[in-house]
């Protein structure tokens, strides 16, 4: 029998199944892919190296940094940009709307004078409040659904926190009147490993843990406290970890109460589908990222690869990749019919032609983002709750269904082994 079980193999599971390890507890690592780290793992085409999704670290905290900056790291600066009919605007867009026509910042700037005050209850309002009516519509509003995948007006305001630049007259103005290089972004430096993807930061960490990987979690038998795997193997434990999204969890539960069944097919999140781009070409636009408001592009967000490390592309060449967004339980969107609008996309955004795109590569991440509609965070309460009387340990982006990056998914972990550990102190379970 195991001591510590811990399901999926991504950051916060690695973090859970090391400091149990550090703690001289005996933990074990069960991950369903061929390799660890989920979303902070990468992949190679043609001598390309991708990570799945941006990926970038702007971690605050010591500890998370004592440990990935042992890494050698490209340090970068963010500036973003945004791509909305045919212009680049530098970000955030309301505080740099100088490429627009005269009367179009007119329109801007009267309307967010003119924005309205008193309370709000939902992302749309919130948004209308910030910046007026007409630069809510213009921008934020037409991205929400490409990101989110749902109207603005569904989502709750629980996780905005300082990932929304709030608006200030003087922003606006100085940002409307000429071209500025202010950062307004909420971090000040990313970073990323020189070599060989985001994963670099804890694979000394992965290294030192024990990982079983095409081990596919199937069930978990609550009473016998038994996890069984697809390949027909099982394994029992004293304590377990979970790191899945909470639906695939829930699901193989052989017991539980149908109000948490319940809870768990309620939640929603998104896909994303990543096309990955190699170019016969040195450069690409000089943004490391940029958000893309085009409503006929279906990409949300691109970013380069090649500028996060030179050593992500070959010798000559630069690459991009592209994330399309889309809702949990909608069907999931055609590969050709993406690479078709990526490639439409590099050309309308002159950043290539046809002859210097080497290939177009597709994947899916089934989980992306958890969605904030209106009482998730009671039905995801709701199922913490439960899992904390099992007891199960849930951490990570999805385990805690949470709006986590790497560095907070990393310390959940911790807190999942820290939370056991108490428990075992106390004799509670
Ligand atoms: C588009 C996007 C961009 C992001 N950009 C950044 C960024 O720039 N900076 C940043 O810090 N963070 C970023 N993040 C957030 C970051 O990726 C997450 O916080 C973190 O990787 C989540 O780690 P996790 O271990 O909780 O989940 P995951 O990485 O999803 O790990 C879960 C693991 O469980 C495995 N698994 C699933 N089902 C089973 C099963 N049945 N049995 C066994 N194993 C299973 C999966 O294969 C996976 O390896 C981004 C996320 C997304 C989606």
């Amino acid at each position: 029998m195991a001591d510590v079980i811990v399901l999926g193999a991504g950051i916060a599971g690695i973090s859970a199944c090391y400091h149990a390890q550090q703690a001289g507890l005996e933990a074990e690592c069960f991950e369903a892919a061929s390799h660890p780290g989920g979303l902070v793992s990468n992949f190679e085409v043609q001598g390309f190296r991708f990570d799945n999704a941006v990926h970038l670290s702007f971690s605050k905290s010591d500890y998370v940094n004592s440990i990935f900056l042992n890494t050698p790291h490209h340090v970068h600066t963010p500036n973003p940009y945004c791509f909305d009919q045919g212009l680049w605007l530098k970000h955030p867009v309301q505080n740099n709307l100088y490429p627009l026509s005269t009367e179009d910042r007119v329109a801007c700037i009267e309307s967010f004078i003119k924005r309205p005050e008193g309370s709000v209850e939902n992302y749309q309002q919130w948004l209308i409040q910030q910046y007026g009516e007409v630069i809510a519509d213009r921008y934020p509003l037409r991205y929400t659904k490409k990101y989110w995948g749902l109207s603005a007006e569904q989502l709750s305001l629980s996780w905005i926190g300082d990932r929304m630049r709030r608006a200030e007259l003087k922003e606006i103005l100085q940002g409307a009147l000429e071209q500025r290089q202010d950062n307004h972004y909420y971090a000040s430096q990313m970073r990323y490993p020189k070599q060989g993807g985001y994963f670099e930061f804890i694979k000394p960490l992965a290294e030192a843990i024990q990982i079983r990987c095409n081990k596919e979690a199937v069930s978990v038998d609550l009473i016998n406290k038994i996890v069984s795997f697809s390949d027909g193997t099982t394994e029992s434990y004293k304590s377990l970890i979970n790191t899945l999204p909470l639906p695939k969890l829930i699901e193989m539960l052989t017991f539980c109460p149908e109000e948490i069944k319940d809870a768990a097919r309620n939640l929603l999140w998104t896909r994303v589908d990543l096309v990955s781009v190699g170019l016969n070409q040195p450069q690409v636009p000089p943004y490391l990222w940029f958000y893309i408001y085009d409503q006929e592009q279906y990409a949300a967000r691109a970013y380069s690869p090649s500028i996060k490390a030179p050593a992500n592309a070959p010798d000559g060449c630069s690459s991009l990749q592209f994330e399309i967004y889309s809702l949990s339980g909608t069907p999931a969107p055609d590969p050709q019919a993406l690479i078709h609008n990526v490639r439409q996309s590099l050309l309308q955004m002159e950043i290539a032609d046809e002859k210097s795109i080497l290939f177009c590569h597709h994947k899916q991440l089934p989980f992306g983002n958890v969605i904030f509609n209106h009482g998730m965070e009671n039905l995801r309460d709701q199922i913490l709750q439960y899992l904390n009387t099992v007891p199960i340990y849930s951490a990570g982006r999805f385990g805690r269904w949470d709006y986590f990056w790497s560095d907070q998914s990393f310390l959940s972990g911790r807190n999942a082994i820290e939370n056991l550990l108490n428990d075992r102190k106390n004799s509670r379970y």
